[in-house]
């Protein structure tokens, strides 16, 4: 291993590989991503560490001391912890997030953290206090988001993987839009501790990396029980590392209200592609229905902002970052607010709270629940059949910096295909599926609850009949 460029063309699991077996030190790789992260130009990282952590992880670490991105809103033991917000501006946490420290201890030291749309609201990172990311593909397009910093910078080769948070679509959506893997697990496997709250019902963590086979070594060490979050559980058994060759006896259903009115034709194009390379693997594939699936968008737009106006109300002048002073209490509360939040999280403020206050309880908050309840039982339907759920990550490919801003409804449009797993609580993965006009493409597979590893298994073997080629970006 001698060139930069030889290092970064290794996938994480690969560099860890070559730790452990000592032809690389870990000091080495570390300086390598140190200081294309620190030489970031797509604006992906928001904070880059000074160095290598000292101690350095054991060379048998299981991640092998390849060093690791993390979306801003975890919180690190004295570093910038900010959630892409001005609220939270200068705030360095007292503690770190259960699933940062997990990685950590496994041998997966800090690299830097990164860029996102403020407290996870958003599908283009231009919600970010701290300015848009750039999509390496194509620099004059969004990476997605929110998890967009993360995205970005494995995609683009300054970090060798990363973590983000999927609430409706964060890592899988951006993962799509800049060729990666992402994957969102089943609610409860990984422990919310640490992590700012967007919707505490849906939020998730979860790995962005170049393939499979790094998603599953990752979430490995993310998933457990914390003591520190009573909604986690004991994952049933380990992650495995995936190796199937083939798809043989695997069921995939297609719901057709997810894979094909309002999806880009060179999205569906590719879609298509794959579900061809997954017939030849020996899957069968038929077309299927999520008769509730249409309602998500609005259920997902209403329970969220109505958990986050709840989650928000913390940040008010006196226990984090911004203060903006006033003579009197309640002025320095709105004041600092108004100053601290973007507009797209005051507006989600205002819809929550809405949504929640009395005499439209029932009529907005208690409809959106009894929808969640329908979309969880379509899945469980359609599970009955099928072992994943296939469609299109995304229903576009990057679109351009600035086009979708001014309409919010627009914006939401992004989710489609991706907020139904989360009111679910259900596990869903987003591997390239090829490229349509030069920009990557996502595929989605869904499964039932903690089916993680057979879900990783069968992405693997797509992943090696599609042979995806992320390198353009890492240029
Ligand atoms: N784009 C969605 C939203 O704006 C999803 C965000 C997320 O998953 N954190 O809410």
């Amino acid at each position: 291993m001698d060139s930069v460029t030889s290092l970064i063309e290794l996938t994480a699991t690969g560099a860890a590989e070559r730790v452990r077996a000592r032809e690389i030190e870990p000091a080495e790789l570390f300086d390598v991503y140190r200081s294309r992260a620190a030489g970031d130009d797509l604006n992906a990282f928001t904070w880059v560490a000074d160095g290598p952590p000292t101690p350095g992880p054991a060379p048998d670490a299981p991640l092998g001391g390849v060093p690791l991105a993390v979306k801003d809103l975890f919180c690190t033991e004295g570093v910038p912890s900010q959630a892409g917000s001005r609220i939270l501006e200068g705030y360095r946490p007292p503690y770190t997030a259960t699933v940062v420290a997990n990685l950590m201890r496994a041998g997966a030291p800090l690299l830097g953290k990164t860029n996102q749309d403020e407290f996870a609201m958003g599908s283009s990172n231009e919600n970010s206090a701290f300015g848009p990311v750039l999509n390496p593909w194509d620099r004059s397009r969004v990476p997605g988001g929110s998890s967009g910093g993360s995205a970005a910078a494995v995609a683009a080769g300054l970090a060798p993987w990363a973590i983000g948070t999927d609430t409706g679509g964060s890592i899988r959506q951006p993962a799509a839009l800049c060729g990666i893997v992402g994957l969102k697990p089943t609610y409860g496997a990984c422990s919310r501790y640490g992590m700012i709250a967007f919707a505490s019902s849906l939020d998730q963590a979860g790995p962005l990396t170049r393939d499979v086979t790094d998603a599953a070594l990752l979430l490995r060490h993310m998933v457990g029980r914390d003591r520190l979050d009573s909604t986690s559980i004991e994952f049933p058994g380990e992650i495995e590392l995936p190796h199937a060759e083939d798809l043989a006896g695997i069921r995939l259903g297609v719901p057709e209200e997810l894979a094909g009115d309002g999806i880009d034709p060179g999205v569906l194009e590719s879609f298509k592609a794959t579900l061809k390379l997954a017939e030849g693997l020996g899957a069968r594939i038929e077309s299927c229905r999520l008769p509730h699936a249409a309602h998500a968008l609005s259920a997902y737009y209403l329970i969220a902002p109505a958990e986050a106006s709840a989650n928000l109300a913390r940040f008010d002048g006196v226990r984090y970052g911004l203060r903006v002073d006033a003579d009197e209490l309640t002025e320095m509360y709105s004041r600092t607010r108004a100053a601290g939040f973007g507009a797209e999280v005051k507006r989600r403020i205002m819809l929550g709270t809405y949504a929640l206050s009395s005499g439209y309880y029932d009529a907005y908050y208690g409809t959106a629940q009894k929808v969640r309840t329908k979309i969880a039982d379509d899945f469980a339907d359609a599970f009955a059949t099928f072992d994943f759920i296939v469609t299109p990550t995304s229903p576009w490919t990057a679109f351009k910096l600035g086009s979708k801003v001014a309409d919010p409804y627009a914006m939401y449009l992004n989710d489609i295909c991706t907020v139904p797993m989360p009111l679910a609580g259900l596990p869903a993965i987003s591997i390239p599926s090829g490229l349509s006009a030069g920009l990557p493409v996502g595929f989605q597979l869904a499964g039932p609850a903690f089916s993680e590893s057979r879900m990783l298994s069968s992405a693997y073997a797509l992943e090696r009949a599609i042979g995806f080629d992320g390198s353009p970006a890492r240029r």
